[in-house]
């Protein structure tokens, strides 16, 4: 029998495409977390449907593209800029993101703002409008969408609008906040109900989908039960589905003689000095001055420490035409100024921060040779890198500090060291017990996380999902 198809649908197609000329373009694969995710999914004949991130007036340009994307199996959605300003960096990025990361609504010239929300909030409508457009029109009778992420909270309603019998899931991959927060939102009942008309709702964590119920039950005053939400008699089914990682890519890497020689390089150059890693999105969210605050107090509390030990933080620029964000990159470099002139030296300093990203290679190479890996989230869905630190450290059974508040924390806590970031005092203590900590307890820490994330990969993730959602049709079938 053919395959089943699998249409995924997120904001973002997972290439990059660079316009060459009038009908040509130049294709890149980003190996992102949902690529690789999905890339171990052989059971489906899978197509990806998203915007190519560019902005593609006219027709010969959309056509090319159109053509060019399909060998890869890619349908582009074309988003002019004023809905890409509206919808992405408007609805998307400035109030769904730090909303659903307890960060709240933008607090500044909020009444003025009523009308730039309703007008980003109509750009929204209409971005997911042109999404559903196009899943529409590639649909085929027995294929299964599975629509990604909060930029999307309007599909699953506008496809059922366009059929019935389509089988959609909807998952998300940042935190779903406490009903209470959820609340604040001026469109807070038309996004739940949207998201209600997939068959199969997922979440990372448990708590994210009791939450996501919560609002349901307190918002729109429909009946939680512990399969999903019910409203007259129809269920929409809510579970948890923790993403993992490809894990054996990783551990792959690490014997490739490229990566050997840039682990060496590292050694060399950190020789006598324990190396603390962080590698974070540049954003409010990964609590990065709190991290750097902590290692700050842990260097003044232990001062036989001071040249013994480097932080390396990697701060991968982000939204970086936000203000909130060009501030974030403000504070960090004072505060990492301030403590490098305080504790360095004129042959070394304690913090090497990089203000870039690295390629997977060298990202490799980081994780393996790191002692102690920091992640002091104050929100995140689930935090990837921390997975990808254990991946690597089969040899070296390092140490993870582990922000109680990532997603990761529910499956890695019982190897993690876990902390409060806003607890600055925790968080230096526990520098200072992961940096001493004895081999046999690394070890018997590692060993769990590390079955964890071998066990629990990305292509697992994405199997269950999907198979799940077609049970869920099938039970629903059964129930008429
Ligand atoms: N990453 C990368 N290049 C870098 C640093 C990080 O590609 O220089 C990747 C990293 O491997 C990870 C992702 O970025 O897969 C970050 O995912 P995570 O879930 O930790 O956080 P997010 O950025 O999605 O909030």
């Amino acid at each position: 029998p053919s395959k089943q198809r699998l249409l995924v649908v997120a904001n973002r197609l997972p290439v990059a495409a660079v316009r060459t000329g009038e009908d040509s373009w130049q294709l890149e694969i980003s190996a992102g977390g949902l690529v690789s995710a999905l890339l171990g999914v052989n059971e489906f004949e899978t197509r990806w449907i998203g915007w190519a991130g560019v902005n593609v007036p006219d027709e010969v340009g959309q056509r090319s593209l159109t053509e060019a994307l399909a060998e890869k199996r890619c349908i582009p959605v074309f988003l002019d800029e004023e809905v890409v300003h509206q919808y992405y960096n408007g609805y998307c990025n400035n109030i769904l993101w730090p909303l659903f990361h307890y960060l709240g609504l933008p607090q500044e010239d909020r009444l003025a703002t009523t009308r730039s929300f309703q007008s980003q909030f109509s750009a929204y409508k209409k971005a997911n409008q042109l999404f559903a457009d196009v899943v529409n029109e590639h649909y085929e009778e027995g294929d299964v969408v599975w629509c990604h992420d909060y930029h999307l909270m309007f599909l699953p309603k506008y496809l059922k609008k366009y059929n019935m019998q389509m089988k959609v899931g909807w998952f998300l991959h940042t935190p779903f906040p406490s009903s209470e927060i959820h609340r604040t939102l001026p469109s807070r009942s038309k996004l739940l109900r949207s998201v209600l008309a997939a068959d199969l709702v997922g979440f990372h964590t448990y708590d994210y989908a009791r939450h996501f119920v919560s609002a349901c039950t307190r918002i729109l005053g429909l009946e939680g039960t512990p399969e999903g939400v019910e409203d007259q008699g129809k269920l929409t089914r809510v579970a948890a589905f923790p993403i993992g990682i490809d894990s054996s890519r990783f551990i792959r890497a690490l014997e490739l003689p490229e990566v050997k020689d840039h682990i060496r390089e590292l050694k060399e150059r950190f020789a006598g000095r324990k190396v603390m890693l962080g590698v974070d999105r540049l954003d409010m969210i990964k609590g990065i001055p709190q991290k750097i605050l902590a290692f700050e107090k842990f260097l003044e509390e232990n001062p036989v420490w001071q040249d013994k030990v480097v932080l390396l933080q990697i701060a991968v620029p982000t939204r970086t035409d936000v203000p909130e964000y060009q501030k974030l990159t403000c504070q960090v470099h004072e505060i990492v100024g301030r403590i490098n002139g305080r504790f360095g030296t004129l042959t070394a300093v304690p913090i090497h921060h990089l203000d870039r990203s690295l390629d997977f290679h060298a990202l490799c190479a980081l994780y393996a040779v790191t002692d102690v890996a920091l992640v002091t989230s104050l929100r995140d869905g689930m935090n990837l890198v921390s997975y990808e630190f254990v991946a690597c450290q089969a040899e070296k059974k390092g140490v993870l500090i582990l922000s109680e508040f990532a997603g990761a924390a529910q499956s890695l806590g019982a190897g993690a060291i876990l902390v409060n970031p806003w607890n600055i005092t925790e968080v230096a203590a526990s520098i200072g017990y992961a940096l001493t900590m004895p081999a046999d307890e690394r070890e018997k820490r590692h060993q769990h996380n590390f079955m964890h994330i071998t066990t629990h990969t990305s292509q697992e993730w994405a199997g269950t999902f999907v198979s799940e959602l077609n049970d869920t049709i099938v039970e629903a079938q059964l129930r008429t």
